[in-house]
């Protein structure tokens, strides 16, 4: 089969000539039908040999969907031919984070091993890709597999970071999101669909700022040493109840504590590397500092369900597994509009 590898550090991913898979005891085979294109991809592409951890050859794609192919010894729930979502952050699926389906926080993976799809294991961007086990897999019923495939990603992770500010974000609070691009543009959305607050977009460029208030955005405004006055102004001094950083980076990290109001959330989602300096007089009294990775089992299914409700949605381009390379040319340049989709 094809598959979208990852060769050689600092060199851009290659279309390979791989063995088909076989299931083996407990896992399912997927043939895949579309598979999302994220910023943590380059990210990972981006790391020395030093720091580089995920081993090579690397197939790509930590956001898929598939039709179950074959069912390896003693797997159970599907049935070949069922349109399923694969729940990437896979955990050992005992420890007691696993047992509340936060296998994001899984205690054992690291140790034992266990790595996410296209994080380490094979990804989805290949025609099969083999799934640990039929537990990280939530059906997908009749919900178009291109246009919500990532929602695995792009829209788990921000509706986690998301459900934990919840609290704070009843009708006429106000949330930041930082970043409008594959995960902000859903964050935005799902923001408008679970919460009551009003919701303020930042990015760097207009059409990004476009995308934001087409998907929803009250307000949208460059993301510049402007922007923290333009939500003290737009809040009548209050500050944000919650801000979400989809970039991460140094300047972003520090918009995002000068944007906080007392009592308010910062989750640090984008992984730029920025560090928020917190302490007595550094930040708002009361302010709280989350650094969120992925979500949930449970919260994919939630996901699904406001996109199946019609609440939120991705907005796509589409690319063939010949393109890869080409979708993340364009992802590194900012020219994606919403989420790049590799189709196998
Ligand atoms: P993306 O490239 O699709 O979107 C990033 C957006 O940020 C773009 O619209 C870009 O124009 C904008 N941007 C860049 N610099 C900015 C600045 N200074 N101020 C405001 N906006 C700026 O990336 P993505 O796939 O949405 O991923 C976003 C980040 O989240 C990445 O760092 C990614 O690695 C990370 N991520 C984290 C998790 C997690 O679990 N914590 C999961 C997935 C992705
Ligand atoms: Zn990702």
């Amino acid at each position: 089969m094809r598959a979208l590898q990852y060769t050689t550090i600092g060199e851009a991913p290659r279309v390979m000539e791989v063995p088909d898979p076989d299931p083996g005891p407990g896992q399912v085979l997927l043939q895949v039908t579309a598979a999302g294109v994220c910023h943590s991809d380059e990210y990972v592409m981006g790391l020395s040999a030093e720091h580089y951890t995920m081993g090579l050859p690397l197939t790509l794609g930590h956001e898929g969907v598939g039709v179950v192919a074959a069912l390896g010894d003693g797997a159970t729930g599907f049935e070949i031919g069922d349109a399923v979502a694969v729940y990437g952050p896979w955990g050992c699926g005992t420890c007691r984070l696993c047992a509340q389906g936060k296998e994001n926080y899984c205690q054992n993976a690291a140790v034992q091993g266990i790595r996410p799809p296209g994080l380490g294991s094979p990804g989805s961007m290949a025609e099969y890709m083999i799934v640990d086990s039929p537990r990280h897999l939530v059906p997908l019923g009749d919900l178009d597999p291109v246009k919500n495939v990532s929602l695995t990603d792009a829209g788990l992770t921000p509706y986690h970071a998301i459900k934990i500010s919840l609290p704070k974000l009843g009708a006429g609070s106000t949330a930041v999101c930082i970043g409008t691009g594959g995960l902000g543009h859903v964050g935005i959305q799902i923001l408008k669909a679970i919460s009551g607050a009003q919701v303020i977009a930042l990015d760097v460029a207009d059409d990004k700022l476009e995308l934001a208030r087409h998907v929803g955005a009250d307000h949208a405004l460059l993301s510049n040493g402007d922007a923290p006055a333009a939500v003290h102004e737009i809040t009548g001094g209050r500050g944000a109840d919650a801000v979400f950083d989809f970039v991460g980076i140094q300047p972003t990290v520090e918009l995002a504590g000068r944007m906080v109001g007392t009592e308010g959330d910062v989750s640090i989602v984008g992984i730029g590397g920025g560090k928020l300096p917190v302490g007595f007089a550094a930040i708002a009294y009361d302010a709280a500092v989350r650094v969120p990775y992925w979500g949930s089992r449970l919260e994919l299914m939630e996901v699904l369900e406001l996109a199946r409700r019609g609440q939120i949605g991705v907005e796509t381009e589409t690319f063939s597994l010949e393109e890869g390379p080409e979708a993340y040319e364009r992802l590194h340049a900012g020219k994606i509009r919403g989420r790049a989709v590799i189709l196998p």
